[in-house]
Formats: C-alpha cells, structure tokens, sequence
C-alpha cells in the first residue's frame, strides 16, 4: 500500500469515479468490488480501517445455527434466505484468504435426548442448507468420545454431544487484505479521514464529500460520481450529512466478548452454549492461542463507552461455567473487546435479537447509496449489490462482479495443518522461531517474506516485541511502511493481534513499538511518550474497569 501521506495527495487530486465511506468490512469489499469493475475508485474512513465492528466480531464465517432455528420457528423466509446465502459465501471468503480463514468444528452439550435430537436434526439442515459448500457432515457423538475430544466440559448429565463445522477467520486482518487488494488493484484508501459533510450541484446531487484529513489536520474535498455509505453502526450519521431529516433506520446491539488463557484440556472443538438466561446462543472458541468467549446482546447507541464492564464479562464467565468442569474468574481475562451491530429496524420487533441479519441498500433523492445492515460473512454479496446500485445509478447498466474468485492479496494456498511445515523452513532460513514464522504466515500470507526482510536493515528487527508472544519488532516497521498504520493501537491491535492475546503484553510492549513508529513517522520525543501514554492509559482503563492488577507503567524514557 502506498505511504500514507501520498495517498493523501492524490485523494485531494481527485476526481473519482466512487467515494466508499467507511472501511470496515461492508466498505472495503465495496471498494475492491467497485475497482476491480474498473470504477476509479477511494475508500474513506473516519479512524483506522477495521476499527469498529468489523474487528470486534466473534470471527466465524457462518450462515448462524440460530438464524436458522428462527427460520424454522418463526417460519420467516429472510432468516432462510440469508443462512444459505451465508454459508454459500463462507465458501467463497475460504478460497480467497486461506490464510486468514480455517474451519473450525463446533461441539454443542446436550443433557437430554429430546436437546440430542433437536440438535441433532438442526445440524443435519444445516448441512443440507450449506449443499456442495458444507465443510464436513454433522454427526451425533457419545458422551464417552465427547469427553474424550474435550475433557473439559462438564460431565454431570452429559449425554453426548453434535458436532458441525463452520469458518472462523481473523476479521482485523481480512479487513486488511481487502484494503489492501483494493489498493493493489489501483484504487486509493485513506484511514483517519472523517467525512464531515457533502457538497452538492444545483439539481441537489450529491458531487463531493468534505474530509478532514485527522493526521495532518487539513480539509480536503472529494469529489466522486457517486457516494456509497458503508458506514455500519454510524450509517444514520452519514444519511443525515446528506439529508437532515433522514429517519433512522438502524437499531444497535452491543456485543462482547472475552478472552481467557486457552485451557489445554478445551481441546480442538469450539463450544456451542445453546441457551443462555436470555435465550440466546453463546460461544467458546479456540482462537489464536486463547478462548474467546461471547457474545452478549443488548440494545445500545453511539454514545456507549466501548469498555467491557464487570457485568458483562461476569455474565459471560457465568454461563461458561455451567458447561464446564471448571471454572474462570474475573482475574483469569487478558483481554476482550466490545462491537456494535448495526441491524435495520423492524418496526413491530422490540428485541434485536430477533432482528434479522440481512442488509438493505437506500438510494437517497441526492445519489447517496446506503448500505444498511448485514453481517461480515456475507460482505462481499452485499458489496456486490451495492456496486450494482453505483454503477445503475452512474451509467445506467451493470457489468460483472468478478470479486468471488479474486484471491485476497496476501493469500497462501490452504494449508492442512496451519502452515506448521512452511513455517519450519520459514524459521530455519530466517533465524527466528516456528511460532514467529507461523504467526506471519497466517497474519502477513505471502508477504510474511517482506516483513522478515526488513531485518536486513537492521538485525534487532527479527527481536521479540515482548517475551512470550510471538510477534517481532520488523512487523511494527511493515505495519507502517505498507499497511498505514499510524498509531500504537492500529499495530498492536488489528495488525499484529498482540492486544487480543493480552493487554499486559501489550503494554508491555508499547515503548519498544513507539520508537519504530516515532523513527518511520517522525516524530519527536515528546509525541512519542505521549502516544505511549495514551495507550497504556486505554490499557489501564480496560483492566481497572474489570477490576484487573497489572496495570501497566510501561514509559518511553
Ligand atoms: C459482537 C459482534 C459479533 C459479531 N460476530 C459476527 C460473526 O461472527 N460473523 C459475522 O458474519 N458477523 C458478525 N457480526 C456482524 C459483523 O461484525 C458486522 O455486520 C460487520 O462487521 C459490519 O461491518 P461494517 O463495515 O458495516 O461496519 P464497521 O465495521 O463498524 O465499519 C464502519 C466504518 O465506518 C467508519 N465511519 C463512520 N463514520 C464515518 C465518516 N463520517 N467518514 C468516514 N468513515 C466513517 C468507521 O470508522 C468504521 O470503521 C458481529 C457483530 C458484533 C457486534
């Protein structure tokens, strides 16, 4: 991706043939889309590329065990059609970024036989939903074998368990890889550029956005063909820069998840909690060396701290533990992460569990193209709708998607056992460990060459960032030069994942970080401690809230 103060210049240098607002998931893969139809085509977004929801989610690609239960309950023909649209893209998301995506089988307890035949029977459609994309069949296990695979869980009443499969995937970096094949296709992405406002011609169409660049501080008119708004959770915001008197359209649920020490009797299985106090469904995942457990539900709006509080870590904690043979506390969490799901209102349902995951796109009288709505695993259609909508509305016809067979950039053949071959020969010619060269290869794909030949500049670079993680300082140094990160948060949360693994070692290693990012993007002594200190004060925040020690004192001297 090119520096990010050179993309700046050319934003400014317009004209395009598309402005998308907004680059988490539904805005990049509108952006890839829009560009590889030959759209001349830039990607805005307010803070960092991924920031909000679309890094936030529980990262499976899936068509929603419980969509489906409420297709059938509810008869409601939406939930249907989008459980089989989804499960159709989860194929198409795994043979584009391999890398970034596994399947993942998913173990659901049952106490009783009625709960081992419902179960039993809802796997089985959903496998014949998924047709030729279904990943393996589902099927009944003893409690003798389920035990076995996941010694774990609680065995008091446990009758067995059904097993299915369904993707999981790393949301932050596939986000990544679609802004960066955007780029890579000619298209310009520019993060930390808030759309504030729109100018529009005498007819009252909408000509240009009005961004205000937040690295440099400098205002800079866009000028496109047509707009999209991609903006997720903050869609409603963005409809009423172009019409004051837009209605809402949204609803918003907050959701939440933790992140425990991955216990090794969990096993290989994630773990399915059919039924929390609330009636809804829980997960236990294996995920990138700890459990990520989530997710909670309830209604929120934009003016919620994004902080996971006591009570919802603690409801989490509370039904995990109803299913295993022991127990988490509070003091066990190294990490969590909270999201806003942005779900088109119905105006009869008060609860937005029952809100449908499906998408709607609004064309306002000014050309403003809204995507509303919708879930990551299905990104890529709705892109694809939305695309449809751009082009109808600038030329008046159509022309091919070609993003279903588009492999991502960074994407390595599909592995069967995680790249842990590669990454032996990877370590051996490179001098660094098997877990380092594993975490590139999954994180970086065929680029994880380029971030190990920054060390050539300078050894130290092949360095943990810090003891007992596996990320190495060259990363850093590739996250800025070609994946535009600008702040410690941007690094060590969405590009290297050391956040999610652990807060404390994030902290922990914030200095050593901040001097590459002050050398790179120049700056003073002074800008660098202050970055150093607003991130370990985010990390502090996030720990004292839980009740947390190991609140972090890490400074750059
Ligand atoms: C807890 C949780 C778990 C989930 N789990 C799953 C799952 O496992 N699988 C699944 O398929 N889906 C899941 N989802 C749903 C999925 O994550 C979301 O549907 C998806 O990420 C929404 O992406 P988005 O791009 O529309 O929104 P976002 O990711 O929120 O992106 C919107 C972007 O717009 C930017 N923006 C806002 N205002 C402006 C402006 N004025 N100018 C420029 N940019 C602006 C923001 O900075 C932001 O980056 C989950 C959601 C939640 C909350």
């Amino acid at each position: 991706m090119k520096q990010r103060s050179e993309t700046a210049r050319r934003v400014a240098a317009s004209p395009y043939d598309v402005c998308v607002i907004g680059g988490g998931a539904t805005g990049a893969g509108c952006a890839l889309d829009a560009q590889l139809r030959g759209l001349k085509t830039v990607l805005l977004d307010a803070g960092d590329f991924g920031s909000a929801t679309s890094s936030a989610s529980t990262k499976l690609i899936h068509g929603g065990l419980r969509y489906l239960q409420q297709a059938v309950m509810e008869l409601d023909a939406s939930h249907y059609r989008l459980v089989r649209q989804a499960l159709h893209e989860r194929q198409l998301m795994m043979r584009n970024a391999p890398n970034l995506v596994r399947t993942r089988h998913f173990a659901i307890p049952c106490f009783s036989l009625l709960e081992a035949v419902y179960y039993d029977v809802g796997s089985k459609l959903y496998d014949w939903l998924a047709g030729e994309s279904s990943l393996s069949s589902s099927r009944w296990v003893s409690r003798v074998n389920s035990l076995a695979a996941m010694p774990c869980l609680q065995p008091q009443g446990l009758q067995g368990t059904v097993v299915y499969s369904d993707g999981q995937f790393d949301d932050a970096r596939y986000n990544l890889a679609l802004v960066q094949s955007c780029a890579a296709a000619g298209g310009d992405a520019l993060n930390y550029a808030p759309v504030m406002s729109f100018d529009s011609n005498e007819q009252g169409r909408l000509i240009a956005a009005i961004v205000k660049d937040a690295e440099s501080g400098d205002r800079i008119r866009v000028s496109a063909k047509a707009f999209v708004n991609a903006t997720g959770p903050f869609s409603d915001r963005v409809r009423r820069l172009d019409d004051p008197d837009a209605k809402e359209r949204l609803r918003l649920s907050r959701g939440v998840h933790i992140l425990l020490p991955l216990p090794e009797d969990f096993g290989n299985h994630a773990l399915l909690i059919p039924k929390t106090e609330d009636k809804r469904l829980m997960f236990a995942i294996p995920w990138q060396g700890r459990l990520l457990v989530g997710t909670t539900e309830t209604e929120s709006d934009l003016s919620d701290e994004m902080i996971v509080t006591c009570g919802e870590a603690e409801y989490l904690l509370r039904h995990l533990s109803r299913y295993l043979s022991r127990t988490f506390q509070l003091s066990d969490i190294v990490s969590a992460m909270v999201g806003v799901r942005p779900l088109v209102r119905s105006a009869d349902l008060r609860d937005t569990t029952k809100l449908s995951r499906d998408y709607e796109i609004e064309v306002s009288r000014s050309g403003l193209i809204s995507i509303l709505g919708g879930k990551w695993t299905v990104y890529r259609a709705m892109a694809e709708d939305a695309v449809n909508a751009v082009q109808q509305a600038v030329t008046g016809h159509t022309t091919t998607c070609v993003t279903r067979a588009h492999p991502l950039l960074g994407s390595l053949p599909e592995s069967t056992d995680g790249y842990a071959q590669e990454a032996v020969a990877l370590a051996r010619a490179n001098g660094i460990t098997p877990e380092t060269a594993r975490h590139l290869l999954q994180k970086f794909g065929t680029s994880a060459g380029r971030v190990l030949d920054l060390a050539q500049e300078d050894a130290l670079l092949l360095a943990p960032l810090v003891e007992g993680a596996p990320q190495i300082q060259a990363e850093v140094l590739y996250s800025v030069r070609e994946e535009m990160a600008v702040s410690l948060e941007d690094v060590l949360s969405r590009r290297l994942g050391l956040q999610y693994f652990d807060w404390r070692f994030a902290a922990q290693a914030a200095p050593a970080a901040a001097r590459i990012l002050a050398r790179e993007l120049g700056w003073c002594a002074d800008r660098a401690r202050s970055e150093v200190g607003s991130y370990t004060g985010l990390i502090s925040r996030y720990l004292t809230t839980l009740g947390l020690d190991g609140v972090p004192t890490a400074t750059l001297n």
